[in-house]
């Protein structure tokens, strides 16, 4: 079995479309999407439309759910952010494709199992809001050995933090820059893991995140794209903060 998993594109159509051209030239047929398709970015209608065309489920995010219903807890940019991206899912005049994304969007689980592994995007305990830190290892342990507790599968895959990599329960966390060729072989015990983010990687690394299994192994790539275009029409955009487009340079 061979399938990709992303996660958090938050509108950006050119880190969607470097992603989804990468995991064609791999073969890989089934696309998993764990939330935040929209969010932040310029380009929430045509995200959707890709997401909606090449995934065979995408999960919901809190800010997938923002735009839906309400932003909860959300600062000052990413709540206008969502605001607007609501508008602009609003203002296409072609109705059936308009209702066709409100539909999508209005009806995203929150939780997909296969198998012995379960997707979400925040957390196995709090599905679409709660954040995996890879410094909650140290400051907040328990946090991490609940989630491990509820977890009824070996593998969880999650986002939302933007920091890929590997918790196992003792607990401690491995970024993949550590692992041999940028793989993980998934064993016996319980592992959370954080697949990155194709729109804002918050890694320090700016380029699109996402990864690919195969059988027990967990490919993190790593992936450039035209990072100047996205960030341009965020800044252009009066109703999208301009730091949400300079933060794409810094992978922050
Ligand atoms: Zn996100």
């Amino acid at each position: 079995m061979k399938f990709a998993i992303i996660s958090d594109i938050h509108s950006n159509l050119e880190a969607l479309r470097a992603v989804l051209g990468d995991i064609e030239k791999r073969s890989v047929e089934r696309i998993v999407c764990l939330g935040d398709v929209v969010g932040y970015g310029a380009d929430p209608a045509a995200c959707v439309d890709l997401v909606m065309q090449r995934t065979v489920v995408s999960l919901c995010g809190n800010h997938d759910h923002a735009v839906f219903y309400e932003p909860t807890n959300f600062n000052a940019a990413a709540e206008k952010a969502s605001y607007w991206s609501r508008q602009a899912l609003d203002e296409d005049s072609n109705t059936p494709q308009r209702n066709q994304r409100w539909r999508f969007l209005g009806g995203l689980p929150v939780r997909y199992t296969v198998g012995d592994m379960l997707f979400v995007h925040g957390s196995p305990r709090k599905p679409i809001n709660e954040y995996l830190f890879p410094d909650d290892v140290y400051t907040n342990p328990q946090k991490l050995l609940s989630n491990f507790e509820r977890m009824d599968k070996t593998t969880c895959f999650v986002g939302h933090t933007h920091v890929p990599g590997v918790f196992v329960d003792d607990p401690y966390f491995e970024p993949p820059y550590e692992m041999d060729g940028h793989k993980y072989t998934i064993g016996e015990e319980k592992t959370i893991i954080n697949v990155g983010s194709v729109g804002q990687p918050r890694d320090r690394d700016p380029r699109a995140s996402y990864v690919v299994v195969e059988d027990d192994t967990i490919e993190f790539i790593r992936l450039e794209y035209d990072i100047d275009t996205a960030a341009k029409k965020i800044i252009d955009n009066p109703n999208l903060d301009d730091f949400l487009g300079t933060r794409l340079y810094e992978g922050r």
